[in-house]
């Protein structure tokens, strides 16, 4: 078939899709708006403006020009999101350096990006010193450094330090107009086996993504919302998958943000009091900690909003959060999808259904938001049923995901097989399109033949009172081919007296209720100390399988 093409005419301006357009609208409507840092330094919209202006004409002076790689290492901070605009904005690539790597991993990803500028907070220069003299790509060190932090010893000659560097540059910088599908950002991802594996997102996908992602958080009544008079505070770190891409959302929102530097439970707490922040994001983990930090009482909650997601949302935790007033819900994404393909909110008249079954609903892993395409298919990529109950990996289509694993073109492939980006997350979808991830397709179990999820075993075990954390990986069984081992860790007494076969009661009378099926009694329960987590928060299944099998 032949398609009409559209006229042009001569004078018509191409309008691509660049992150330097984000930053136009904020400075309209809320010049005056504020950015804090830590509670401590406060910049408005319009300051943001000229210091990007000066970053870029500082990186310039250091000799930075299109095409080059521009590496950070820092916490969540106002230079951070100065960083997120003034680099790609100059056509040159962000690479946010995951300063929870180990330093050979770190040293690895700054060689494989071909870092040629690196910005890093005075804190991470011990983790360079481990790595001394094996730093090759990288021409200039700039030094990130807070008025109150203090500078340890280093080898490294920094060229600058970062607010010098902006004093002196001027607050004007032209900058260019380029292709939209030029590089904008680089990062790795935290396989816990392996290398660590790049991924890369154009300009035109981060603004994409930026607006998918907002009318997404836009389109509810109440629940979820996210507005211009919302207070933010990330709490995923900047350095993944751009703080799931919310510091752009927030910045053409032109909303007071707040970034909160090193995270301490305490001072995230203090912060979100302090400045009434109404709109956050975090892995189960990090709320986790802040329920249980001590200050969490003198804390008003029932104004904030919170996004969990990198791992699924547990029913308990969900519930706690609710009980202080919290309006949690879950998303679903991962670094290789820019991040985000799904939101879990209620929809009308939802919120007055009862807690339990509001959580229910709020931790599905969410329905997939504008412009993305998902299904869950078998082996050979044919949908399985929409019932919620078959079950399928998750396979999708979005105009925001990575093209492929940097200078990996056989991984690249793997990823990419049959014209889809696979997760390699199993997950149903029911009658109403919300997805369920049920398992990582490696971290499935079978036990004689048929799949349990082991989430949905390790959401019914925190369920029980004594329980503080859980975690449940296969262990191999002659009969069964597979059975379900629990690691526990349990809280501190009184709560904390419980045995295995109290857990395993509680697991069979969930099972006697028709809640999960029958094979999961073939538990075995193992209390540990604690769960190994990967550098994001996450539990490290295959850390624990090679710990405990
Ligand atoms: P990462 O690339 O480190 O961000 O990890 C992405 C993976 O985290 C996904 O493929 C999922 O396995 C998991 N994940 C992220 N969000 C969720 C969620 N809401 N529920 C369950 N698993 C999730």
């Amino acid at each position: 078939m032949t398609y009409k093409k559209i006229e042009r005419t001569e004078s018509a301006h191409d309008y691509q899709l660049l992150i330097k357009q984000i930053l136009k609208t904020p400075l309209v409507h809320a010049p005056e708006q504020e950015i804090v840092y830590r509670g401590k330094q406060r910049f408005t919209y319009r300051e943001l403006g000229e210091r990007i202006n000066r970053l870029a004409n500082a990186l310039t002076a250091l000799g930075v020009t299109p095409g080059d790689t521009v590496a950070v290492m820092d916490y969540d901070s106002h230079r951070y999101l100065e960083c997120f605009f003034a680099v790609p904005m100059l056509g040159a690539v962000l690479h946010t350096i995951n300063v929870r790597f180990s330093p050979e991993q770190i040293l690895y990803t700054i060689d494989h990006a071909e870092d040629d500028v690196l910005l890093i907070n005075a804190d991470f220069l011990p983790i360079l010193d481990h790595v001394k003299g094996r730093i090759d790509t990288v021409k200039k060190f700039v030094l990130l450094q807070d008025e109150d932090a203090h500078l340890p010893r280093t080898h490294i000659e920094f060229a600058g330090e970062y607010e010098a560097l902006l004093a002196a540059a001027e607050d004007r910088f032209d900058f260019p107009d380029f292709d939209e599908n030029t590089r904008a950002t680089t990062f790795y991802t935290t396989g816990t086996t392996g290398l660590p594996k790049g991924v890369a997102f154009s300009h035109r996908q981060l603004v994409l993504h930026t607006f998918g992602v907002l009318a997404s958080l836009a389109t509810p009544a109440v629940q979820g919302r996210f507005h211009r008079e919302d207070v933010y505070m990330p709490i995923t770190p900047m350095f993944h998958v751009h703080a799931w891409g919310m510091p752009y959302i927030a910045t053409m929102m032109g909303v007071k943000q707040v970034y909160p530097g090193r995270y301490v439970p305490e001072h995230l707490l203090e912060l979100i009091g302090s400045e009434k922040v109404t709109f956050s994001h975090c892995v189960p983990t990090i709320l986790h900690m802040l329920l249980k930090s001590p200050k969490v009482d003198e804390i008003d909650l029932s104004n904030w909003k919170v996004m969990i997601g990198g791992s699924a949302m547990p029913k308990s935790l969900c519930l706690s959060a609710m009980k202080r007033g919290v309006d949690v819900f879950s998303a679903y994404g991962m670094s290789e999808t820019c991040p985000i393909l799904t939101l879990a909110h209620l929809q009308p008249g939802q919120l007055a259904l009862s807690a339990g079954e509001q959580a229910e609903i709020r931790c599905k892993t969410g329905i997939p938001i504008p412009l993305v395409e998902l299904r869950t298919v078998n082996d050979g990529m044919t949908d399985v049923a929409r019932d919620g109950n078959a079950v399928g990996e998750v396979v999708v289509r979005t105009p925001w995901l990575t093209q492929g694993y940097l200078k990996d073109t056989k991984t690249s492939e793997k990823l990419w097989a049959g014209g889809y980006l696979h997760t390699s997350d199993v997950a149903w979808i029911d009658e109403q399109g919300y997805v369920k991830i049920t398992d990582r397709t490696k971290d499935v179990i079978k036990i004689g033949g048929e799949w349990i999820s082991s989430l949905e075993l390790e959401d019914v075990i925190s369920a029980h009172p004594a329980v503080g954390e859980v975690a449940v990986i296969g262990m191999p069984d002659d009969k069964w081919g597979e059975r379900p081992l629990a690691l526990v860790v349990p809280k501190p007494s009184p709560h904390g007296n419980v045995t295995a076969k109290e857990i395993v009661h509680h697991i069979v009378d969930y099972s006697d209720r028709g809640m999960i099926g029958k094979q999961v009694v073939l538990v075995k329960v193992r209390f540990v100390d604690a769960i190994d987590k990967t550098s994001v928060g996450k539990v490290n299944k295959v850390g624990l399988r090679e710990k405990y099998l």
